[in-house]
C-alpha cells in the first residue's frame, strides 16, 4: 500500500475496534465518537497531505526494498539530502497544527527506523529479536500504520523501584513465557493517540530499570486492538461540541491522552523485542541512537509551535499597538531570537550528522538535545509574553453566540482595535487565549514540559555527554597552564 491518504486510516481505524474508555463511558467505534471524531479527523487531514499532488514528492520515498512510496519518516537516512527530506516533510505535518500534536505519526515513525538501523544490538538481545524488528518496521511502513508509544511507569511512588511498589504489577512486567509469547500485565502512561492509533509500541527508558527486576525489561509492540489492552483516557476537553469560533485550535487538534492498562495481554513473540535484561533494556535508547531521530522530528515542530506563538504575540500588539513601545518590541524580539537559534541548531545537527558505521546517518545529537532541553523553557516564556502582552483583552472576550444576539451592536462599537474590527479582534484573542490558558493551552504547555521525559535527567544527560575536554583546555590557556 505505502503513504496512505486520510480515509484509509479510518477505515482501518473503524475495522479495528479498541477497549476505550472516557467520562465514564466505553467508547464503540472511535471514528464517529464526540470525542474523537475531530481528533482522528485532524490525523486523516494530514495523511491527506501525502496524497496531495503538490506536497507528494515533499512527503514520500521509495525504500531501496519497496514497491511503492512510503512516508518519508519511515526513511532510514543516508546522506544529508535525506535529512533535509525529512526535516521537510515534517516541517508539513507540524505547520499544519501550528506545532500543537506532538504525537503526530512522524515522531514514533523515526523511533521505528531508528530499531531497524540498529541490528547489531537487537541480534545480541536474543534469537529472532533482529528479524522481528525488521519484519515490524516494514509492516508498519509498507502499510503506512500510526504508532504511539507508552514508556513511563505510573507515578505510584517514586521513591520505590518497580518491584518494591506493594502491588507487584503496578508497573507493566511479565507474568509468564508461554510458547505463544510473552503475557504481560500493569499499566504504563502516557499514550497519547492510543485510543487512535492503529499500533502500540512499548519500551524502557534509559535506566529505568534496576538490577535484578528483570521482569520489567521489556520492548515489544501490538495493534491497539489486542485482546486485554485497555485505555482509560484523561478528561476530555472538547466533548464534540466546542465552538471553532470561540475554540479555534482546541475544538480541532486536541490530542487524546491515555493510561494503557494490559490484563494478561499476550505479546506474541514476533512481536517481542527485548525482554529479561537489564543492561539491553537500560541501553536501547543509546545503541539504536533513537534520541537523534526522535530529536529531529521534537525540534522541527517544536519550531513550528515557537513560531505560531511568537505570530501570535506580534498581531496581538498590532491589533492594539503596543508594539510602537520599546519594551514590547523587545519582549517580540526575544521571541524572534528563539526561531533563530531552533533553527539554527535542527541545521547544525544535520550538518553535524554522524555515521553509523554500516552506510546510514544519524543528525548530530548534541544540538538536538540542547533543544530538547531548551525549547520548553522558550515556549513557556513565549506563552508567558502572549499573555502578558494580551493582558485583559486577551481573555475578557464574548462568544460568538453573543456577537449574534442582541448585543452584537455594543460588541462591535467597544471591541474593536487598531485599525481591526471588533470581530477580527476578539477571533484573534480568541485564538492566543486557546493558545495558551483554555484547557487545551494548558495542556499544550504541560505537554512540552514532560513529553520527553523529566526535563531533569535531560538537562543533566547533555553536561555528561558534552566534550569538556576542550572548554577545560581553555582554562588551562588562561592559567597558561599549557
Ligand atoms: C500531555 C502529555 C503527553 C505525554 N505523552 C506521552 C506519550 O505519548 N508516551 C509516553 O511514553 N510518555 C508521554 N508523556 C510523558 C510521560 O507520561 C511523563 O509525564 C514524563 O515522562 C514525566 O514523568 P512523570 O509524569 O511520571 O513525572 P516524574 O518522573 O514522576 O517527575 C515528576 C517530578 O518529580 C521529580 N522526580 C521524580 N522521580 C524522581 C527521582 N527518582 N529523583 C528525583 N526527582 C524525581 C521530577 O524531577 C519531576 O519534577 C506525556 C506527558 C504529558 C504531560
Amino acid at each position: 500500500m505505502g503513504a496512505r491518504d486520510g480515509s484509509s486510516y479510518i477505515s482501518r481505524l473503524k475495522a479495528h475496534p479498541r477497549d476505550v474508555w472516557i467520562a465514564g463511558r466505553k467508547v464503540g467505534d472511535v471514528t464517529s465518537d464526540p470525542v474523537f471524531r475531530r481528533p482522528v479527523a485532524a490525523m486523516a487531514r494530514l495523511y491527506d497531505c501525502q496524497i496531495d499532488p503538490q506536497l507528494r514528492s515533499t512527503m514520500t520515498y521509495l525504500p531501496d526494498d519497496g514497491d511503492e512510496p512510503a512516508g518519508v519518516s519511515f526513511i532510514i537516512p543516508r546522506t544529508h539530502a535525506d535529512l533535509v527530506h525529512r526535516r521537510k516533510a515534517m516541517q508539513v505535518w507540524a505547520e499544519a497544527t501550528f506545532g500543537t500534536m506532538g504525537r503526530s505519526p512522524d515522531f514514533l515513525n523515526t523511533v521505528l527506523a531508528s530499531m531497524a538501523d540498529a541490528p547489531e544490538f537487537f541480534a545480541e538481545v536474543g534469537v529472532g529479536c533482529a528479524d522481528n524488528v525488521q519484519r515490524y518496521y516494514r509492516h508498519c511502513r509498507d502499510n503506512d500504520l500510526f504508532l504511539t508509544h507508552t514508556l513511563v511507569n505510573p507515578p505510584v511512588d517514586r521513591s520505590k523501584s518497580a518491584s518494591q511498589q506493594a502491588d507487584e504489577y503496578a508497573y507493566l512486567g511479565i507474568v509468564e513465557r508461554t510458547k505463544d509469547g510473552l503475557v504481560v500485565r500493569g499499566a504504563k502512561m502516557l499514550a497519547t493517540h492510543g485510543p487512535t492509533a492503529d499500533e502500540l509500541m512499548v519500551y524502557p527508558l534509559p535506566f529505568s530499570v534496576r538490577p535484578g527486576e528483570e521482569k520489567y525489561a521489556l520492548a515489544f509492540a501490538i495493534p491497539v486492538g489486542t485482546k486485554g489492552l485497555r485505555f482509560i483516557c484523561r478528561e476530555p476537553f472538547d466533548r464534540g461540541d466546542q465552538s471553532e469560533w470561540d475554540h479555534p485550535l482546541g475544538s480541532r487538534f486536541e490530542e487524546p491522552d491515555a493510561m494503557a492498562i494490559f490484563d494478561d495481554v499476550l505479546v506474541p513473540w514476533d512481536r517481542v523485542f527485548l525482554h529479561g535484561n537489564v543492561e539491553q533494556a537500560n541501553t536501547l535508547f543509546a545503541r539504536t541512537r533513537m534520541q537523534s531521530h526522535t530529536g529531529h522530528q521534537t525540534a522541527v515542530r517544536g519550531l513550528a509551535k515557537c513560531e505560531f506563538m511568537t505570530a501570535l504575540a506580534i498581531a496581538l500588539s498590532r491589533s492594539v499597538k503596543t508594539d510602537t513601545f520599546i519594551h514590547v518590541q523587545e519582549q517580540l524580539g526575544e521571541c524572534t531570537g528563539y526561531l533563530q537559534l531552533i533553527e539554527g541548531a535542527i541545521v547544525l545537527s544535520e550538518l553535524k550528522a554522524e555515521p553509523s558505521g554500516h552506510g546510514t546517518l544519524q543528525p548530530a545529537l548534541e544540538p538536538l538535545q540542547a533543544l530538547r532541553y531548551h525549547i520548553p523553557r522558550f515556549y513557556e516564556r513565549m506563552v508567558r509574553l502572549t499573555q502578558v502582552l494580551g493582558a485583559g483583552g486577551i481573555l475578557a472576550n464574548p462568544t460568538e453566540a453573543d456577537l449574534q444576539s442582541d448585543i452584537g451592536g455594543d460588541i462591535r462599537r467597544y471591541y474593536r482595535g487598531a485599525g481591526i474590527e471588533a470581530e477580527a479582534k476578539i477571533r484573534l484573542s480568541k485564538l492566543a487565549w486557546d493558545a495558551t490558558g483554555t484547557q487545551f493551552g494548558q495542556r499544550q504547555l504541560q505537554y512540552e514540559r514532560y513529553y520527553a521525559g523529566d526535563p531533569v535527567q535531560t538537562g543533566a544527560a547533555a553536561y555528561r555527554m558534552f566534550d569538556h575536554k576542550p572548554l577545560l583546555a581553555m582554562v588551562d590557556r588562561a592559567l597558561r597552564l599549557s
